[in-house]
């Protein structure tokens, strides 16, 4: 009797075994419909001997449903989930989710329409329609995506399509993508660069897990280089994949990519539409898609040839997912190029200390590009010491970094001011009773937002009307904003250069990659003199004639106070500074601190990253914290105080007495609240070398807890609220 165990997608199941019906075929991978009970779940099925699934007696089996007429997931794919479920102690159904990316990903495409330029111009032709028409070139898209590229609205888009130089193309599922071409524009490269892409090409061709650190500065052309080791994966006629950190920064990447290889590659990202998703999926799951360029949910994907695996801002730390699988997307990639035997490459301008470390002790290599591209000279940064060149009272500039935004306005040249608070300002409070507006789900303030007329929990995203009394003492006007936002920066530019031509750059003016695109075309035609940005704006952007950066408040990020508050601080700040002088005119950069003297801003001063590094990985080392120790999370939430905080108690009582490991707390979380549950945490610690996912999944799994409890662990933290 012909007998299969599958995984199916639900988390709270383990595998199940089912009957295989006489005619069907399957072997481990194949995609399967299964009957549960009355329902019927998509799920695949897995190698017998890999997993335990609850022995059943043969006659009791159910048949399964159908086989999906897709490739099965290959081996190395299925070896990726068993890891990723095993490390990060989730079940292997919500890490093979993500590599299924939904249910109607596997059902057969429906024609769609899309639309292109025809070449033939309409008979009135317009300045504007002429620029809209040269902007959107070969691409081809929806009507809206269309007006967004041509940088016009939806109904002159309409009009040439009306007027012929648009025409609708219908993509029969059979339609195939196009085919970047690795000999479309060969790039001229530097000596470093191109020893670098020699490298790479080699290695895609060896076919040979082998990890890279290509650790270069802001600027130095570590994209081209990479991009010739995708043009080896093309000529072998293997698939690349391109992981992003912000799918706002897919859009300059495509335009970059397309300049090299002649066509765009495959995007993936939750902003892509159901339709696209579904060829797209189908696309990478034949092999059809040569290069595939997204944000962390492309990794777990079922690429049947990978060639090349290329983690972009690999320091960036939302490769982190904090829901559901809480997994690191740089981590995972390293283990699914193991896996497949194929070379990553990890590129940073800003390594982690995680990633330095792999390459101190042999296991990464590095590839170092130490100067930027064409000769452009790295920007200078200076500290202003807001002790003794404050702002003027109730402003937020001070007066040496005012003056240089004036110089550059004078002279026709472009600035960027960064603060990574986005809104007006970050708590509102009553000035006659000093009540303060906190969100009922959260422990958080809500945060001032003018644009939108509002105030919002930037956790929860719960939003009220500005209030017109204070709720607490019933006076009227008395509300009085605390501190800057971007938006009120941007009042206080526009009170000191009401000339100038301003935009405020946040997840909230740019929520896709087309108001991206949006964006960089203004910054290219110089519609836009001063940017306002939160860290949206401080990676991937190349803009020549931005020489100007000011860092609005260089101390806010280090009083988070968790592990990582000094290095991501720097990162954040060199990845700011580095959008400064790209082109030929030299950047500067003003650093606005309290405390100047702090070590973080005296490295970013002298410009020494090698000594600042060096002591944040001492201090690691001293005391035992990652990559030198481990630490994993213990999240016990519920909507009852009582409740989760008893449940947290148990379970810190129940903790494991182990050598080289130790047991923080239980603890309320700093988010003590989180979208109405109460939160308390545990901190594991333990010694490299212990198996800590091991030990946590015998101590959890004897505990029971109350229905209404959520227990969450965080193999290797970032975020500590
Ligand atoms: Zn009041
Ligand atoms: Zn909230």
């Amino acid at each position: 009797m012909n007998r299969a165990c599958v995984i199916l997608l639900n988390s709270a199941l383990g595998p199940l075994d089912y009957r295989v019906p006489d005619g069907m075929q399957v072997e481990p991978g194949t995609i399967v419909l299964a009957p549960l009970g009355p329902r019927q779940l998509v799920g695949v099925v897995w190698d017998e001997n890999r997993i335990a699934s609850d022995p059943v007696e043969d006659h009791r089996l159910r048949p399964l449903l159908s086989a999906y007429d897709l490739p099965p997931l290959a081996a190395p794919l299925r070896r990726l989930i068993e890891w990723t479920a095993d490390y990060y102690l989730a079940p292997p159904a919500a890490v093979l989710r993500m590599a299924l990316a939904s249910g109607n990903a596997l059902d057969a495409a429906r024609p769609t329409i899309e639309y292109s330029a025809t070449g033939t111009p309409p008979e009135r032709m317009t300045a504007r329609r002429a620029a809209a028409i040269d902007r959107i070139g070969e691409r081809q898209g929806s009507v809206r995506e269309l007006a967004s590229w041509g940088g016009v609205s939806v109904s002159i888009i309409r009009g040439l399509i009306g007027a012929g130089a648009i025409a609708p193309v219908e993509i029969s599922p059979a339609t195939r993508f196009p085919v970047p071409d690795p000999d479309h524009a060969p790039p001229s490269l530097e000596a470093a660069q191109g020893e670098a892409a020699a490298l790479f090409a080699a290695a895609v061709e060896a076919r040979a897990f082998a990890p890279f650190l290509l650790d270069g500065v802001t600027g130095s052309g570590k994209t081209e280089a990479y991009f010739e080791g995708v043009a080896a994966a093309l000529r072998a006629g293997r698939q690349s994949l391109v992981l992003l950190p912000e799918i706002a920064l897919t859009e300059p990447f495509l335009t970059r990519f397309a300049a090299r290889f002649g066509a765009a590659p495959i995007v993936w990202h939750s902003a892509v539409r159901q339709s696209q998703r579904r060829r797209a999926w189908q696309a990478i799951a034949n092999g059809e898609a040569a290069v595939v360029v997204g944000a962390r949910s492309a990794l777990f994907l079922p690429y049947p040839k990978l060639g090349l695996i290329v983690v972009d801002e690999a320091h960036e730390a939302s490769f982190k997912q904090e829901e559901g699988v809480a997994y690191h997307a740089r981590d995972v990639a390293v283990m699914r190029a193991r896996f497949e035997d194929i070379p990553i490459i990890l590129a940073s301008a800003t390594p982690a200390i995680e990633s330095r470390q792999m390459a101190e002790i042999g296991v990464y290599r590095e590839v170092r590009l130490p100067d930027r591209y064409g000769g452009a000279a790295l920007p200078t940064i200076e500290a202003i010491d807001l002790r003794r060149d404050p702002p003027p009272r109730g402003r937020w500039l001070a007066p040496a970094l005012a003056a240089a935004i004036a110089d550059r306005l004078e002279r026709g040249e472009q600035s960027l001011l960064f603060l990574n608070r986005r809104g007006y300002a970050p708590l509102t409070l009553c000035r006659k009773c000093g009540h303060r507006f906190q969100c009922p789900n959260c422990t958080a303030w809500m945060v001032e937002h003018r644009l939108t007329r509002r105030l919002a929990c930037h956790h929860c995203g719960h939003v009220m009307p500005p209030p017109p009394s204070c709720p607490s003492c019933e006076e009227t006007d008395m509300l009085v904003p605390v501190g800057p936002g971007v938006e009120r920066i941007a009042d206080e530019v526009a009170a000191l250069f009401p000339d100038a031509r301003t935009a405020i750059v946040t997840s909230d003016t740019i929520w896709s990659p087309a108001k991206a695109a949006e964006f960089v075309a203004a910054m290219d035609e110089g519609a836009i003199d001063i940017v306002i940005g939160t860290q949206l704006v401080t990676k991937g952007y190349h803009f020549p004639n931005l020489t100007l950066v000011g860092v609005v408040d260089a101390d806010l990020g280090l009083s988070g106070g968790d592990l990582r508050a000094a290095e991501r601080s720097f990162q954040q700040i060199m990845q700011v500074a580095g959008r400064a002088g790209r082109g030929e005119k030299k950047g500067h950069v003003y650093v606005q601190s309290h405390e100047p003297e702090a070590p973080v801003i005296a490295a970013l001063v002298r410009g020494d990253a090698p000594g600042f590094y060096a002591a944040e990985t001492e201090a690691r080392r001293a005391a035992a914290m990652p990559p030198f120790g481990r630490l994993a999370a213990i999240i016990i939430s519920s909507e009852d105080a009582d409740e989760a905080r008893k449940a947290a108690n148990a379970i810190g009582r129940a903790a494991p007495k182990q050598d080289g490991m130790a047991v923080y707390g239980p603890a309320p979380a700093p988010l003590a609240m989180l979208r109405g549950r109460h939160r308390l945490r545990l901190l594991v610690h333990a010694a490299r070398a212990l198996d800590v996912q091991d030990v946590i999944r015998e101590w959890l799994g004897a505990l029971e807890w109350p229905r209404g409890v959520r227990v969450a662990v965080d193999v290797d933290p970032y975020s500590f609220l």
